[in-house]
């Protein structure tokens, strides 16, 4: 049974990035017919809010992306706790003293000798008395997982075969000094504990998941299929991270951007299938292939949103955006020509007042200098409303007859009086909406 995971810590609100992970779990997970667990990373109480949890629920529910069960790491300390007295039992765990300062000395030195910064488990040559000592002088200590030295190998959905000399790597601490458990040994427990047959996260991770590895099989546990993802950049290859606090996908949904759209960029973006526009998900699911993606650093354009939201919106029959038509004051009985006209011409929804507007108010007439006395002449043959679907072809014949004008320069300079625009909709069906023409008054 296939069971994946996402699991952000509630420590702001889920971006972009995020979405990329919790993505490609929700679709692996849907695919099998399997179970997509959310999972809250909440063991820092510190910087762990409530808030931050409720705001993940929202913006997952607004892409769809709906999970079979929620789990919090805060609630299942007592696992982390006799993980930990396992990893203790069997010698692989061992207390370290060192400050930050000097951990940061150490490396410092490391480097200047041209060797990795790697901990030299300086902790393990500790006898019982000199860590009692330094116990009563600097509070407890962290506790590192100690990593066997030899090469931690696994095949990687995305990055193939992947082989890492432990050595490399410093026995990661597991339980800091104030006895906060950390994500390394909790997400251990919990993919054990939960089942989680796949795990896909960043590729930030990598070193971490040779290090889990290691501590899973410690723990007799057997490890789940990992794969590690790209990560984004911007359009120019620029590292993203700055810039993903305004990519947070509340900020995206405000901006108008539909799930839809969001989640067909997402599903394709790194992988060697064209970006298509899904408008459900069950083909979302069906098309989705994490073997296809490519560990290169994936470019993110945050402007590719939106032309893909514009082609969703012009699928949307008229009845999915009543509750807006409504809100801009656009009456039942004009919805549905108005919202045929208007979907062809919107990029977000937010498009829709202007175009709303005009239709009601009336534009800025545009009028070329060489037009004053052309439009003039054609105001006067054009009626008082209400307008129908043929007003515009009977108004422009009788302008064509009396003042000889046709094609390009006939349709222009009228469409600009009365829009205001050198572009835009259909006039027939645009002149049928209105409800005054300023350059007529
Ligand atoms: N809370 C971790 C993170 O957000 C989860 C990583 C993982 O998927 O294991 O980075």
């Amino acid at each position: 049974m296939t069971t994946t995971r996402f699991a952000p810590s509630p420590t702001g609100y889920i971006h972009v990035g995020n979405l990329r992970t919790a993505l490609m779990n929700y679709l692996i997970a849907r695919k099998a017919g399997g179970t997509f667990i959310l999972r809250i990373d909440d063991t820092d109480p510190e910087r762990s809010r409530e808030e931050y949890v409720d705001a993940i629920k929202q913006d997952l529910e607004w892409l769809g992306l709906t999970w079979d069960k929620v789990e919090r790491q805060s609630e299942r300390l007592d696992r982390y706790a006799e993980a930990a007295d396992k990893l203790r039992e069997i010698n692989r765990f061992y207390e370290a003293f060192e400050t930050p300062t000097e951990l940061d000395l150490k490396r410092k030195k490391q480097l200047n000798m041209g060797k990795p910064p790697v901990y030299d488990r300086a902790a393990l040559a500790l006898s019982d008395a000199e860590k009692d000592a330094l116990r009563a002088e600097r509070g407890n200590g962290v506790w590192r997982f100690k990593l066997d030295h030899e090469r931690i190998e696994w095949t990687d959905g995305i990055l193939g075969d992947i082989s890492i000399d432990a050595a490399s790597v410093s026995d990661p601490v597991l339980i800091r000094g104030d006895g906060q458990v950390l994500y390394t040994i909790a997400s251990v427990v919990d993919d054990t504990d939960m089942g989680v047959t796949h795990v896909v996260r960043g590729s930030d991770h990598v070193t971490n998941t040779a290090t889990q590895i290691q501590i899973m099989a410690a723990l007799g546990f057997g490890h789940p299929e990992f794969a590690h993802h790209s990560l984004l950049t911007g359009p120019q290859g620029e590292a993203l991270s700055k810039r993903l606090g305004t990519l947070a996908l509340r900020d995206l949904r405000e901006a108008g951007v539909k799930p839809m759209a969001l989640l067909s960029l997402m599903a394709r973006l790194g992988s060697s299938d064209p970006v298509e526009l899904r408008t459900d998900m069950a083909e979302l699911i069906e098309g989705f292939d994490i073997n296809r993606f490519g560990s290169a650093p994936t470019k993110f354009d945050a402007e590719d949103l939106y032309p893909l939201t514009a082609r969703y919106l012009q699928t949307l029959p008229v009845e999915t955006v009543k509750a807006e038509l409504d809100a801009i004051g656009v009456p039942a009985d004009k919805q549905e020509a108005f919202w045929a006209v208007a979907k062809e011409n919107i990029t977000t929804l937010k498009d829709l007042e202007g175009w709303w507007s005009l239709c009601r108010d009336g534009a800025e007439p545009l009028i070329a200098d060489e037009d004053k006395e052309f439009i003039a002449e054609a105001m006067t043959l054009l009626p008082e409303g209400p307008y129908d679907s043929e007003s515009w072809g009977k108004w422009t014949a009788a302008v064509k007859e009396k003042t000889g004008r046709k094609g390009k320069s006939l349709f222009m300079p009228l469409r600009k009086a009365v829009t205001g625009m050198e572009r835009g909709p259909d006039m027939s069906a645009l002149l049928a909406l209105m409800q005054t023409v300023r350059a007529r008054d």
